[in-house]
């Protein structure tokens, strides 16, 4: 079995209370390996469908200070090798102690999922405590209490998204909204996508379809598609229609994880089109651009770059968005919506490794830091990818007010530069630590 879950941290934080509760077990399974001194603690747990095994650290004891920082540092690193998932448990009446700054450290550089789970919350009186736990840089925390079992589900919700399932489920399909305005070819691309069986295409604005989500299984490819354009509704008032297709536009950004931006090569860009990324900006979610009815523009060597320097300049500050140029009628570049649309969905769940992002990232901080303010400095001590759909960068540093609107631009451009999220919202938080 492969999805381990491993409870990490110091003594008395209350690890094997939590394993007791998972594998509902009084007393810890103990498998006592020969020549191994240290007891291990397995079970199996088990939340919604899936099956897990929980491994508790907190088996070993030694009386030496030396020894036992040593083992908890290799207990860790064991976590680290062996684990899917690392839970790390911290105590909400002790706070931070030196010992839980050094696992979070090493728990930084691995690879693994890592949970931060504050423990002993037995009342909401306690929450606003636990928000100091978010300074250990490691993203999202985990309110709990082992004892009465609050917030254990709310957690096990998120671990067992990590798991390595070979069920895959309905809504765990890529969902991709082809939004744009009217007559600019977004009936032409899906019927060219899915085929002739699929009912009319059709020039005249205001035609009604029933279909609003198509499974796309084809070429490798398997996906919904959100079509907007088959949510027209036939309305008297022109007005409507707009405000019809603006409230379904919206429906659709919300449900979608990327939106294929469909323009018209000869009309080109507009307000209603800026709008769109605006709103995709707002829902965090990942956009590319279509320019379509390529076939009706003159061309020549130079007028695809004139044609996205067009664009980028009007959809500034969102330059970092793919644009693909097509024609559905001459069917060109139809299934280059589609790589391009995967592509950019990639890089909307793009995890970046805290060992990597904090390689890369600092030497260019070092380089050129925050501007300082009457003679004060902002130092960056280290970055954390914060757990999220889309990608949400912490800086931690000691003056996060000090760090202006151009810096935080710097910064997103340095990631942008360094990793792709091309089509994809970038986060950029400075958090005081
Ligand atoms: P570990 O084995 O060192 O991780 O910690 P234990 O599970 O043995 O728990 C240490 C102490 O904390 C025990 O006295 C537990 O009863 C207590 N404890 C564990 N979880 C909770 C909790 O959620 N609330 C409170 N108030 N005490 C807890
Ligand atoms: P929608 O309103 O966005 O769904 O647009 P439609 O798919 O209904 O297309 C509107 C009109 O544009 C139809 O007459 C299509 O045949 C035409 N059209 C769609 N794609 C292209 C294209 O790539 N080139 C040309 N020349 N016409 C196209």
């Amino acid at each position: 079995m492969s999805n381990i879950v491993a409870i990490v941290g110091r003594p008395n934080v209350g690890k094997s209370t939590l394993y007791n509760r998972l594998t509902e077990t009084r007393k810890a399974i103990v498998d006592d390996f020969s020549g191994v001194t240290r007891d291990r603690h397995y079970g199996v747990s088990e939340w919604t469908d899936h099956q897990f095994t929980v491994i508790d650290t907190g088996g070993y004891v030694a009386n030496s200070a030396d020894i036992f920082e040593a083992a908890i540092r290799e207990q860790v690193e064991i976590a680290i090798e062996e684990a899917s998932v690392i839970l790390f448990m911290v105590d909400v009446t002790t706070g931070i102690t030196d010992l839980d700054d050094e696992i979070a450290t090493m728990l930084r550089k691995s690879k693994k999922p890592v949970f931060v789970v504050v423990n002993k919350l037995d009342n909401n009186a306690l929450l606003s405590d636990a928000t100091e736990f978010y300074s250990l840089g490691l993203g999202e925390i985990y309110s709990i209490s082992s004892m009465t079992g609050s917030g254990t589900g709310e957690l096990l919700d998120e671990v067992v998204k990590h798991f390595d399932d070979e069920v895959l489920e309905e809504n765990t399909r890529p969902k991709y909204a082809i939004v744009g305005r009217p007559n600019v070819g977004k009936s032409s691309i899906i019927n060219s996508l899915i085929g002739k069986d699929r009912n009319i295409v059709t020039p005249i604005a205001g035609t009604t379809r029933d279909s609003i989500h198509i499974h796309y299984n084809q070429y490798g490819h398997d996906f919904m598609l959100i079509d907007t354009a088959g949510m027209r509704k036939k309305t008297k008032v022109k007005e409507n229609i707009e405000f019809y297709s603006v409230m379904r536009t919206i429906k659709a950004l919300e449900e979608a994880d990327v939106i294929i931006l469909m323009i018209d090569a000869v009309e080109g860009i507009e307000s209603q089109d800026i709008n769109i990324f605006h709103l995709a900006e707002k829902n965090k979610k990942g956009i590319m651009v279509v320019v379509n009815k390529w076939d009706l523009i003159e061309k020549n060597n130079k007028t695809v770059k004139v044609f996205e320097e067009m664009i980028r300049e009007k959809i500034a500050p969102f330059t970092d968005v793919p644009i693909v140029f097509t024609s559905v009628t001459e069917k060109q570049r139809v299934l280059k919506v589609i790589d391009v649309a995967n592509q950019v969905y990639q890089n909307r769940a793009r995890k970046i490794a805290t060992s990597k992002l904090n390689e890369v990232m600092l030497p260019i901080i070092e380089n050129y830091p925050p501007p300082s303010i009457k003679g004060k400095y902002v130092k960056i001590k280290y970055i954390t990818q914060i757990a999220g759909s889309s990608p949400m960068f912490a800086f931690f540093c000691n003056l996060p007010q000090y760090v202006k609107e151009p810096y935080y631009r710097f910064i997103e451009n340095k990631l942008r530069e360094n990793f792709d999220f091309s089509g994809a919202p970038v986060q950029v938080w400075f958090r005081q630590k």
